[in-house]
């Protein structure tokens, strides 16, 4: 369903007036997800984890490589095949404070990926009032903003407008690194839930492995840009195969 090939990706940063230099955020990337797996990719702070989903998910143009999401192949400069694309695979984020428009109710936040596919206004309400349910929030919530809730309610709130397009495909970059430790494993268990319910392909970003090993099927360790190792969850973690791999488990609680 997933299948990215080569993905390479420079980043020019500027270190002062007149220098910048490079940074290759991704090194040639062969990563492929069938339907319905669940990839979890973890690695350390700036291995290019992020950057990965950017630029699977058509936010960012790779330097070099192509990706494929179903029959679409990726390419932000092609609007009409990135809207299709968007109607597959929906991307929560790590921060509910900043993905959150506060001057839009919930129930228009959860319409809003709607609103390009030209769903009607009340057909929208429809919908919002059933994810708002699904992901266990009352109706209630529908006429409220974000302001009002907990971090956790907003990350559900997040959710919920990803999948209101009923996507096969979703992408989570640390969806609950930003949340309280109390209310990490209430998300988990609903991410999961819905992952089952709704037959989702699932592209999981953590630092976390234990909860990678609790949601995913398969795994790719990531270093510095480059995938060091791939497989089975399991296998990678009770036989990692690259010594990155055997640190990263040994040093994990
Ligand atoms: P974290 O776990 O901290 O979220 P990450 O694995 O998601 O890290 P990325 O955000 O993908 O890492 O960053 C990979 C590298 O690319 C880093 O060196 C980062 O500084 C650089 N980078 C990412 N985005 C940009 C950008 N827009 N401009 C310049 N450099 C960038
Ligand atoms: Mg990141």
């Amino acid at each position: 369903l997933i299948e990215m090939s080569g993905v390479v990706k420079n980043f020019t940063r500027r270190a002062g007036l007149f220098r910048s230099h490079r940074v290759e955020a991704l090194k040639g990337i062969d990563l492929s997800v069938r339907a319905g797996g669940r990839m979890g990719i973890v690695g350390e702070s700036g291995s290019g984890k992020s950057t990965l989903l950017s630029i699977l998910s058509g936010l960012e143009t790779p330097t070099a490589g192509t990706v494929r999401v179903g029959d679409v192949v990726v390419d932000p400069g092609d609007q009409s095949g990135l809207t299709a694309m968007r109607r597959d695979l929906q991307i929560v984020f790590q921060d509910p404070y900043a993905s959150l428009d506060p001057r839009m109710s919930v129930a228009e936040i959860i319409g809003e990926p709607l609103r390009s596919m030209q769903v009607d206004r009340a057909e929208r309400l429809d919908r919002a009032e059933e994810m708002v349910e699904a992901v266990g929030l009352g109706p209630d919530a529908l006429t409220r903003f974000p302001h009002q809730f907990s971090g956790g309610q907003r990350q559900r709130i997040s959710i919920a407008r990803a999948l209101v397009t009923r996507p096969r495909i979703l992408v989570a970059d640390e969806p609950v690194s930003a949340l309280d430790v109390s209310v990490r494993a209430q998300v988990l268990n609903l991410l999961a839930d819905l992952v089952d319910d709704y037959s989702l392909t699932l592209v999981f970003v953590s630092h976390d492995l234990g909860v990678v090993r609790h949601l995913c099927s398969d795994v790719a360790v990531m270093r510095s840009g480059e995938i060091v190792e791939q497989g089975r969850t399991d296998q990678v973690y009770d036989q990692p195969a690259h010594e990155y791999t055997r640190a990263l488990v040994a040093a994990s609680p």
